[in-house]
């Protein structure tokens, strides 16, 4: 007789973390090496960077087609992030994807996660940590896409972020890309279990 093996439930993983840490990057390396990872494509109405594809980075949308949607109830969580731009995640290619047994990974703010812990609890919530304060300032800068009162209002956000880090279930320090994506993916196949109060 067969032995019944429990088959773990595909994995529904939520990535945050303070803004400028390489939450894109890091998502950008699963997307490229990992293709059996399934990676949601947000909603949002900022404009598309160069180099951004519609629906593909992200699916830009006016604030009309936002609202709409979000009034529609076909977002999964959604958020004003840096006080400016709506972001989204559309409920139903997720729910699809799990139920068609894949991976999934939503890169997403902290309001964000903290919605979906509401409604999907048994997601896996990672922290996406910076070396140290410094290095996150140092990125920031670096990056160079934003004005200077757009990286005050992100930095401001980011320290409300980093201290939201004990609400998470697990925290990967993003010190290095790769190795960072790489303890993301296996955390994804593992059976670690979500700590709960
Ligand atoms: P960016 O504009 O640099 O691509 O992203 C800005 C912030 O928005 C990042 O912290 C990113 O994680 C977050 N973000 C991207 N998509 C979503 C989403 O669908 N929902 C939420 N709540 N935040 C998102």
């Amino acid at each position: 007789m067969p032995v019944d093996v429990p088959v773990p439930a595909p994995r529904l993983v939520v990535l945050a973390g303070p803004t400028a840490v390489g939450k894109g990057t890091v998502a950008a390396y699963v997307r490229e090496h990992h293709p059996e990872v399934w990676l949601s494509v947000s909603c949002t109405t900022r404009p598309a960077r160069p180099g951004e594809r519609d629906g593909v980075h992200y699916h830009f949308l006016d604030r009309a087609d936002f609202e709409a949607q979000r009034d529609a109830g076909q977002l999964l969580e959604w958020a004003v992030v840096h006080g400016t731009n709506y972001y989204g995640t559309p409920r139903g290619p997720v729910h699809e994807v799990l139920a068609s047994g894949r991976p999934a990974l939503l890169e997403i703010d902290l309001q964000g996660a903290r919605q979906v812990r509401e409604s999907m609890p048994d997601a896996l919530f990672v922290f996406l940590a910076p070396p140290s304060w410094d290095e996150l300032v140092r990125r920031l800068v670096g990056r160079g896409t934003e004005d200077e009162a757009e990286r005050a209002r992100r930095l401001t956000t980011a320290r409300a972020e980093l201290a939201a880090q004990e609400e998470f279930d697990v925290t990967i320090v993003n010190d290095d890309v790769r190795r960072a994506a790489e303890e993301l993916v296996s955390l994804m196949r593992s059976d670690h279990q979500p700590k709960r109060d």
